[in-house]
């Protein structure tokens, strides 16, 4: 398979067309953004963490039953996917109250949520990313009522998966964000899965592990990304 040119390039990865039409090559790399790329900067070793922890965790997914976009590791920094026909929205799942729910509804960051919420974001930066609903996907045509379903399924086996397993490893999973697309007429989970896109506080203490480091401005991000990725046993 050979990597050929960039289609696209997001905050964080680029991605590449490949000589096979139903392959791409997702490059990670160094640059981090927050605040709908109000804040960048590069943080080294980021790239490479970050394509080593989605390739574990999709391989994870994969292994439950979950349908992914991931299909190997090519280097360091790049992994080879599926080409998926993307849905424009992102889907939350929060089992523990942070971020963006704290502030639209006053509730207590750390507040045990139960059952774990949904949520669905329009993906545009120009209208930082609003708060969207199944109603709202469906009028528009961002997804077909049963694609949206099914996302929201495998949005909560993911849970299901994740949940345990960084429970396991001395982690609390306090939220995602996922995003789905279509191949060859299925739901498959695209994107990336890695600790810019979830919250993960240290079980005991609490203290964040993930790129709310970054957002606040605490230091000590990719130690922190390395160290969850060490605690689930992935080798950097
Ligand atoms: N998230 C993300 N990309 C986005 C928005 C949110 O990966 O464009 C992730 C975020 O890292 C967190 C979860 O989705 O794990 C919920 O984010 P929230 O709605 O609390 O928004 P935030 O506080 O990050 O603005």
């Amino acid at each position: 398979m050979e990597k050929r040119q960039e289609l696209y390039a997001g905050k964080a990865k680029s991605v590449f067309t490949t000589d096979d039409p139903d392959l791409m090559v997702l490059e990670f790399r160094d640059d981090t953004s927050a605040f709908d790329g109000k804040k960048m900067e590069q943080l080294d070793r980021k790239g490479m963490v970050n394509n080593k922890f989605n390739a574990f965790i999709m391989q994870k997914l994969a292994d439950a039953g979950i349908p992914t976009h991931f299909v190997k590791l090519v280097s360091d920094n790049e992994s080879v996917v599926k080409r998926l026909e993307m849905m424009p929205v992102e889907c939350v799942v929060r089992n523990i109250a942070a971020g963006s729910l704290v502030r639209r509804l006053g509730v207590e960051e750390g507040m045990e949520l139960t059952p774990p919420t949904f949520e669905l974001f329009l993906k545009n930066d120009a209208l930082g990313d609003p708060m969207v609903n199944e109603s709202l996907v469906e009028t528009f045509g961002w997804a077909k009522p049963d694609q949206l379903a099914r996302a929201k399924e495998l949005t909560f086996k993911v849970n299901e998966v994740l949940k345990k397993m960084f429970a396991d490893a001395g982690m609390l999973l306090v939220d995602y964000k996922l995003e789905f697309g279509i191949f060859n007429g299925e739901v498959v989970l695209g994107d990336e899965f890695s600790p810019d896109g979830c919250r993960v506080w240290d079980k005991e203490t609490r203290e964040k592990m993930d790129k709310d480091r970054f957002r606040q401005g605490l230091g000590g991000v990719i130690e922190a990304y390395e160290e969850v990725g060490r605690r689930l046993g992935i080798q950097f």
